[in-house]
């Protein structure tokens, strides 16, 4: 979950969001075209077993909140040296691409060194998803980079962009005619600030807000990261269609529908809603083939940071629930961007279920009222498969249509929701009343207790959840809200 401090006012130029008008009645049957692809998104440092890599190492420094708690973290959730049986969920639930990385330290343990067994094993890997008829969106950069990579001062140093570009260079050689689309990175802003400001995330750099200062020539620490970042896409992107012209190549950004809490928030959000979701796609808008949206909901802006409200229904992870600002940001992208547009992620935590069916729903007729006036919204990706280390939150949030049993050797059980998300990916439909029954199961739990991972300052991680009540509140996807 992104967390960052309400200066990034600093920043930002301004937002031009605005809270507009949408039709849709609740009840009705929404059908999606048969060129839109559903899909499930992963991530290989989540889920890969077998790495050594800077988020195990910084679970050994004891930076990874409910990692030490749980059975053979180290395992994440097995998946490299199991994959035949999460690859038959997928193909289960009927979705037709998967949306997957290839882990960066496996495959590059020294600076220009490549690992032929990594290669070979992510070959079959490959292989295994093509024999089930699963197309591949693979992610180049996912929160993850090598410990060489890291020491030299991760994205940081400008020859961050030449070595992520050797990276690349070689996945596209290898497996440019097994996978059709390409995201170089995911979250790059988030994973910036996350890194090398806020302490978050490996290395745990933490600097003031000045780190994010880019003004021309003068930018800071994190501002230059991004740079490099930016360079490094640009750079991907122009050898790719050299290599392949018809490849199709964009970004997974991660975009929150930014409201004010209070006089100051309100002032801010505009700010932080324009530069977080915005300033990275904005300097690459030439070089995407298509606009990736990883949307969790609302970011409520307080002069604190970003809080979290007692009336607001949130994931275990803290991410505010609010399906409409997604169908005003994806008008956005398109009116910003005139690209077809992906989501690559949207999902939510929820050990319980009995929130994640009506989740999926509302984003779902959020997205088809989008679509409906004219932005050209190609893809939806569920975050995601089975439950797995949600990076320094650790095994806390449950984001899985699958549960994973740690006590019972990795067990995946599948949830209710897994079936509800089939149904709408087999049918290429939302039904009016599959919708409804969604909305009374979660609102038959108003009232009631469910776990939470977050604690009130809107940035910690708890080890084991508290319990947090669901409110009274009706977040379903409708024509207007505030
Ligand atoms: C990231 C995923 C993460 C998910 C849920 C996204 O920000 O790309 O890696 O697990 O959100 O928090």
């Amino acid at each position: 979950m992104p967390r960052f401090g309400f200066m990034l006012l600093f920043f930002l130029l301004s937002s031009g969001l605005a809270p507009g008008a949408m039709a849709l009645s609740t009840a009705s049957d929404l059908v999606f075209p048969p060129s839109f692809e559903f899909g499930i998104a992963t991530a290989p440092g989540q889920t890969e077993d077998g790495l050594d890599d800077i988020w195990s190492d910084f679970a050994r420094k004891g930076k990874i909140r409910a990692y030490q708690n749980q059975v053979s973290p180290e395992l994440r959730t097995g998946f490299h040296s199991h994959p035949d049986g999460d690859l038959d969920w997928v193909k289960k639930s009927g979705v037709t691409k998967l949306r997957m990385g290839l882990d960066w330290q496996r495959l590059m343990p020294k600076r220009g060194v490549f690992d032929e067994v990594a290669i070979a094993k992510y070959r079959i890997l490959i292989r295994k998803i093509k024999a089930r008829r699963i197309g591949i969106l693979l992610t180049l950069f996912h929160h993850s980079v090598p410990k060489w990579f890291q020491d030299q001062g991760g994205w940081k140093n400008p020859t961050s962009i030449s070595d992520f570009v050797q990276f690349s260079e070689k996945l596209l050689t290898l497996f440019g005619n097994d996978v059709e689309e390409w995201i170089t990175f995911n979250e790059p802003q988030i994973f910036a600030i996350l890194a090398y400001q806020a302490g978050l995330w490996p290395p745990g750099e933490t600097r003031g807000f000045l780190s994010l200062l880019d003004f021309g020539p003068a930018k800071g620490t994190v501002a230059r990261a991004l740079a490099n970042m930016i360079r490094a896409h640009q750079e991907v992107y122009r050898l790719a269609h050299r290599m392949k012209p018809e490849i199709r190549i964009g970004i997974a950004q991660h975009i929150g529908f930014h409201q004010g809490v209070g006089v100051i928030g309100r002032l801010i959000a505009p700010f932080s809603g324009r530069f977080m979701n915005w300033y990275f796609p904005d300097r690459i808008s030439e070089e995407m083939d298509f606009m990736g949206i990883n949307y969790y909901g609302a970011e409520w802006v307080g002069s604190r940071g970003i809080e979290i409200l007692p009336g607001e229904e949130y994931s275990e992870a803290g991410r505010a629930v609010h399906p409409g600002g997604l169908s005003l940001l994806l008008k956005e992208a398109g009116r910003r961007y005139h690209l077809p547009v992906i989501i690559t992620e949207n999902g939510i935590a929820d050990e319980t279920d009995w929130i994640r069916p009506a989740y999926i729903a509302e984003h779902l007729a959020a997205i088809h009222d989008a679509m409906d006036s004219g932005t050209p919204v190609r893809g939806y990706f569920v975050w995601t498969l089975a439950d797995n280390l949600e990076w320094s939150d650790g095994y806390c949030p449950k984001f899985g249509l699958l549960e994973v049993d740690r006590k019972k050797g990795l067990k995946r059980i599948p949830r209710k929701s897994f079936a509800f998300y089939s149904k709408i990916a087999k049918s290429h439909s939302l039904m009016g009343s599959w919708r409804e029954d969604a909305w009374k199961l979660y609102s038959s739990h108003q009232g009631e207790m469910r776990p939470f991972c977050r604690s009130q300052d809107g940035v910690t991680a708890l080890d084991v959840p508290s319990l947090r009540k669901i409110p009274f509140n009706d977040w379903r996807f409708r024509r207007s809200f505030r």
